[in-house]
């Protein structure tokens, strides 16, 4: 029997008298339930490539304000159903796939700017607010919400703030933690609490708004977010650097930082990254050099001019092989396309990407770089390297097709020898992406047993049924 036929009645059996989602349609309306196979059928994946994970949700529910989340998860806790928060469903760890089946809570409904607060710097904002619109948004009142993983036009709070997502402007700016002030959040019973206030300072008992940051969804399901805003950078400069050799390239990394200067961004691409663009967009990279930095740095005027001028003397002296500057908006533009298309690029050397985000003290970066080559020799993968050098924070992106046997139990090596190196250099599994079901197994390679018992504790306290996205961070006792 094929995959296919045997997924179809595994669907049919989860919901066999259509009760939960009977249910869920008295709750929020027949408009806001899919229970097709078809529909249901497109919420068994997310941007993640785990063959082997693929469960059929029994319903999608499509939230229209928390009273309806309360209302489902009072529902769901009443009958032990599994419910699995999804916003845009970008998550490459796995965190969006329902793999008990039960309730996936669909939040793109859920998508309204509720307050721009230009007098407190903050604004209040929906789960399913894209993260590129609301950047737009207060960007039009001089505001200015730095979290930018690479997904932004796509991905929404509800997920970013579930992930703590980052990206290329964590190394001066930090990631959505550091923006998130308080929120409101439903938990697996239906109650509803504010895990703070909306003021930029609050030692008011534990911290509960960063327990919820991060916590994929496990915890509760974040229905609020009160988002902390600085102003916007006047203005920004772009540059492009090659290096002849990795130490070259880590070394202008730390004489920069050493200088006191703090780019905005501070993006490694290595040598694969660079031939890979260039043979699927060229753009006129040059192909032969080790590796190539974007740097950027933002501010004002003044004083980004001389950080820049800095900046390229610090590249000259760690020999840098070419510098490509940008003096027009264009041209930046260009420096910044080259940056975003590696993922796509990498995507057309095979079916597959897997991406993978672990991160080192920036010390270990040429060392974790040279292992992280070694792995893919040994096991003959396909692989661009790139990532946030600045916060040591490395993206191996490995191309294959998971259909063939001999590469899927080949990455399932390399991964384990990648969070080995990791974690031989001081370092863990994940900078940004999270842990979702994707590294789940190698929990126990990073944290030690106490630390995961204290973690299974907290999950808990908030979950003791366990129907909050189950399955995901770690093995739930
Ligand atoms: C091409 C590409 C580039 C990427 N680049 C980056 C990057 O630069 N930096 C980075 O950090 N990540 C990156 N990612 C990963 C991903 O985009 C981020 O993790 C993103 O923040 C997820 O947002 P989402 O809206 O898609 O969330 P989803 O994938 O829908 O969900 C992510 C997690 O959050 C939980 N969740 C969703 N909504 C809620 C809610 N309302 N309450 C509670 N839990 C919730 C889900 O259960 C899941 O565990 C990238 C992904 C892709 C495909």
């Amino acid at each position: 029997m094929c995959l296919g036929k045997v997924w179809y009645i595994l669907a049919l059996l989860q919901d066999t008298n259509g009760s939960i989602t009977n249910n869920m349609v008295k709750i929020v309306g027949k408009r806001n339930v899919l229970s097709n196979f078809e529909e249901r059928y497109c919420y068994s994946v997310d941007a993640t490539n785990v063959k082997e994970l693929k469960r059929i949700a029994t319903t999608v529910v499509f939230p229209r304000n928390t009273e309806d989340v309360s209302k489902i998860m009072r529902y769901a806790y009443k009958y032990s159903v599994p419910v699995v928060p999804r916003s845009a469903g970008t998550s490459v760890s796995g965190g969006a796939l329902p793999l008990k089946s039960g309730i996936v809570l669909d939040f793109s409904k859920m998508d309204k700017i509720l307050e721009i607060n230009k007098d407190n710097l903050y604004c209040i904002a929906e789960p399913g607010v894209v993260i590129a619109k609301l950047q737009e948004k207060v960007k039009e009142q001089g505001l200015f919400y730095p979290p930018d993983p690479s997904s932004l036009a796509v991905s929404m709070l509800g997920g970013s703030i579930a992930m703590s997502s980052g990206g290329a402007r964590s190394f001066k700016y930090g990631t959505t933690k550091d923006y998130v002030i308080n929120l409101e959040v439903v938990l697996a019973d239906g109650r509803v609490i504010n895990t703070g206030v909306n003021c930029s300072k609050n030692v008011t008992g534990y911290n509960l708004t960063q327990l919820f940051v991060g916590s994929e969804g496990t915890l509760g399901v974040i229905t609020k977010a009160t988002l902390r805003l600085i102003p916007q950078p006047a203005s920004k400069k772009v540059l492009f650097a090659y290096f002849d050799s990795l130490e070259d390239t880590s070394n202008t990394v730390n004489n920069i930082i050493s200088n006191l200067i703090t780019p905005s961004v501070i993006d490694i691409l290595d040598k694969n990254t660079l031939l890979t663009i260039e043979k699927y967009n060229p753009v006129g990279l040059l192909t032969d050099k080790e590796a190539a930095l974007l740097i950027e740095v933002d501010g004002e005027e003044e004083t980004i001019k001389k950080q820049y001028e800095q900046i390229i003397e610090i590249c000259k002296s760690n020999r840098s092989a070419f510098i490509k500057t940008a003096e027009t908006v264009e041209e930046m533009e260009k420096i910044w396309t080259t940056r975003r298309s590696s993922f796509g690029a990498t995507a057309k050397l095979a079916p597959d990407v897997v991406t993978e985000d672990i991160v080192v003290p920036r010390e270990n970066i040429v060392k974790a770089v040279r292992g992280i080559r070694e792995i893919c020799n040994k096991y003959n993968l396909k692989t661009c390297i790139m990532g946030h050098i600045g916060d040591g924070n490395i993206h191996p992106n490995f191309a294959l097709d998971l259909r063939n046997e001999e590469e899927y139990q080949n990455i399932q090596k390399a991964k384990g020898e990648l969070f080995d190196l990791a974690i031989s250099l001081n370092g863990t599994l994940s900078g940004e992406h999270g842990i979702g079901c994707e590294k789940m197994p190698y929990m126990k390679k990073a944290l030690s047993k106490e630390v995961l018992d204290v973690m299974k504790a907290v999950k808990k306290v908030f979950d003791d049924k366990n129907i909050l996205n189950p399955g995901k961070i770690f093995e739930q006792v």
